[in-house]
């Protein structure tokens, strides 16, 4: 029976990433602040093993994908170019009774704060016009705190990847089609945060823009939105719990050409985890408007320059990380005459699991904890090991199944082999001690 339908869900692997070390609230001795949160241990391992995940199928399989860094803060033209200073806003409304925010375009799904929880159209307070709100977070640069030095922490990765087009472009020698990924943090004072990690206002993003010439830039979409949904099933999403939807003429950015959003099918409902969009040659066009420097390449076809278009694919990487939570989060009964009571088991997917094997000695006598730290240490630089030798080998298979290692490895009394068990069907089989890298490489592949 698995309790993937029910609604405390959430609640469920909330706790469960506290308890493990996956999230903690930030500043949690401090009362927490609102909507940051912290990586533990097994967090910070899972989410490093998204990112190079991510930026090794961009540019590992791809040879025309670059990599890139830029920085945070940014020349504030930039954001002005961008749409970021005029455009960035959402409508809010606040209600009179219960002093809550609301986005204006979310009022239907919305719920307040008052306890029940009343939906802000239904509940009878009065709600104010709808008003702008700059999402962007404002600081100063240098000692004057002035309006010459205002900046901006980066709302977005690409339009870093945008200024820097030319750069990359004559440097790493690539041409048309090409593409530049980046990861990096990004900042949104959100209006309404929440469902834990899905919505912060410091999150980071795994952006790839790719630079395509006008008329190939839809071909180039759809192949697109096919590698990116590949991915996803690539780390063992379920298929059903994903879904394309296409933004509607009135839900399309200002700089959209087409865009498709990969959904997942969250505890809270249908939620984008990926944007891909076709945003024509706006970016460029901009940044040559507002910086005056061209930004154009030569076709050597017509003789002629142009201002390319751009592909988008942009994920968030910790509502990546999220998603792979939930969807690997299981449980299953206690089997008849298991101490343990009922199993959980985060079902990650063996590349990005953050333990990929746990090691015990069967007991802590007759030499077996000396065999198994010398499996450990043989082991433990080319994939990421926990010894355990503490309580009963039912409690230590459940806390590998809940950090979701998919082997383990036991040691007996019986000397040369080794037993592994598989997280997933549990079954156990023996092997030889000499076979075990071999094993462990055909298993996990080369690190
Ligand atoms: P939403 O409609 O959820 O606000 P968006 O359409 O503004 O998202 P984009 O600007 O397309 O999002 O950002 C690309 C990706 O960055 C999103 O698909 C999401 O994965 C991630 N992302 C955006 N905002 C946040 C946030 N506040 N917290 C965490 N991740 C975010």
């Amino acid at each position: 029976m698995s309790s993937k339908s029910s609604p405390d869900l959430m609640s469920k692997i909330v706790s469960l990433c506290k308890r493990r070390g996956f999230v903690y609230p930030s500043s949690e001795i401090y009362g927490g602040l609102n909507s940051c949160y912290d990586y533990g241990p097994l967090g910070t391992e899972l989410k490093n093993n998204v990112k190079r995940y991510w930026m090794d199928s961009m540019t590992r399989e791809f040879d025309d994908i670059e990599p890139l860094d830029s920085s945070i803060l940014m020349h504030p033209r930039i954001w002005e170019a961008s749409g970021h200073v005029a455009n960035f806003t959402d409508p809010m409304v606040d209600c009179k009774t219960c002093k809550a925010r609301f986005r204006a375009d979310q009022l239907e799904s919305a719920t307040c704060g008052q306890k029940p929880s009343k939906n802000p159209q239904s509940c009878g307070g009065e709600l104010t016009a709808p008003r702008l709100f700059n999402l962007m977070f404002k600081t100063f640069m240098g000692p004057v705190e002035d309006s010459s030095a205002v900046v901006f922490l980066r709302p977005e990765t690409a339009q870093g990847i945008y200024v820097n087009f030319l750069n990359v472009m004559t440097t790493s020698r690539q041409k048309i089609p090409f593409g530049i990924a980046q990861i990096g943090k990004a900042f949104r004072n959100e209006i309404t945060p929440g469902n834990f990690t899905f919505r912060t206002r410091e999150f980071e993003q795994m952006e790839m823009q790719y630079f395509v010439k006008p008329g190939d830039d839809m071909n180039q979409f759809e192949r697109w939105k096919e590698i990116r949904i590949q991915w996803h099933l690539g780390l063992g999403l379920k298929r059903e719990k994903l879904r394309f939807h296409q933004h509607s003429e009135k839900e399309l950015a200002h700089y959209a050409k087409a865009a498709f959003d990969i959904q997942y099918e969250f505890p809270f409902g249908w939620q984008e985890v990926e944007g891909i969009h076709n945003r024509s040659d706006f970016d460029l066009k901009q940044h040559e408007k507002f910086s005056g420097k061209k930004l154009s390449v030569f076709d050597e076809a017509t003789k002629s320059p142009y201002v390319p278009f751009i592909v988008e694919t942009s994920v968030g990487c910790d509502r990546a990380t999220l998603t792979l939570l939930v969807d690997a989060y299981d449980e299953e009964p206690a089997a008849e005459g298991d101490e343990e009571g009922p199993r959980v088991v985060m079902r990650l997917h063996k590349s990005i699991a953050p333990v990929k094997i746990g090691v015990f000695p069967l007991m802590k006598k007759d030499g077996l904890p000396e065999r198994a730290t010398k499996i450990f240490e043989t082991i433990k630089r080319k994939w990421r090991a926990q010894y355990d030798e503490a309580g009963s080998i039912g409690k230590r298979y459940r806390r590998m199944d809940e950090a979701g290692a998919p082997l383990c490895l036991t040691v007996d009394q019986e000397v040369g082999t080794i037993t592994v068990r598989d997280r997933d069907s549990m079954k156990q089989e023996r092997i030889s001690e000499s076979a075990l890298v071999d094993y462990l490489t055909k298993y996990f592949g080369n690190p």
